[in-house]
């Protein structure tokens, strides 16, 4: 198999690092985005529309296969919130903390069996010839309590069905192992698998 250059278009450094981890068994050249390419306004209505306006901005700045992901945390309470719309959930400029805190607020007092959640991420490659989407989720509940100290975003509150963690309680070892980041990436190294 040949080395390939691949570009991340994200500037977030735990998504950095969990794509690096989860795609280190391929002899891929995994480039972070340059300094010069404009961050991309997340404009689309979906996380494969959002997914894809980034894999393209990093492809037409770059010239280099890219790859981009937009994930989101449906709530099923809440009629699939915040859903595409989690990083701004609690406001535009909103902390990771300020939407934690808006979503158990909404979630108050909520039983048990209707805290039932999915987190979904789609992966768009890019490359010049071909666009293509790799999806991923993993089903859990929110919990009413945030726990743990390690990831990011919404992983103190969200714990996957089948495990007594929070995202934020697994060692990145556990939460690669079964993400929906994951999941969606192994489809894309299957894929990718198939063109090198
Ligand atoms: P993005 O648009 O893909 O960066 O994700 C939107 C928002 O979803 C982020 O700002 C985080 O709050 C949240 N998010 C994305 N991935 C994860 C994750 O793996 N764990 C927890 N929260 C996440």
């Amino acid at each position: 198999m040949r080395s390939f250059s691949l570009v991340l278009a994200t500037r977030n450094p735990h998504k950095v690092a969990e794509v690096k981890a989860i795609l280190s068994g391929l002899d891929l050249d995994i480039r972070e985005l340059p300094d010069k390419c404009a961050p991309v306004e997340e404009t689309g209505a979906t996380l494969e529309e959002n997914a894809l306006l980034k894999a393209r901005a990093a492809f037409g700045c770059t010239g280099l296969p890219s790859v981009a992901d937009d994930t989101g945390l449906e709530v099923y309470y809440l009629l699939g919130e915040p859903g595409v719309r989690s990083a701004r959930y609690a406001g535009d400029n909103a902390t990771y903390e300020d939407n934690v805190r808006k979503l158990l607020w909404a979630m108050r007092g909520v039983p048990e069996r209707r805290r039932h959640a999915c987190f979904r991420t789609v992966v768009a490659y890019v490359d010049g010839r071909r666009e293509i989407t790799f999806e991923g989720r993993v089903e859990g509940k929110i919990l009413a309590q945030p726990r743990g100290s390690g990831g990011f975003g919404y992983d103190p509150v969200f714990q996957p069905l089948g495990s007594h963690k929070s995202y934020a309680e697994m060692s990145d070892d556990e939460k690669n192992s079964a993400s929906h980041r994951a999941a969606a990436l192994h489809k894309l190294m299957d894929f990718l698998r198939t063109i090198k």
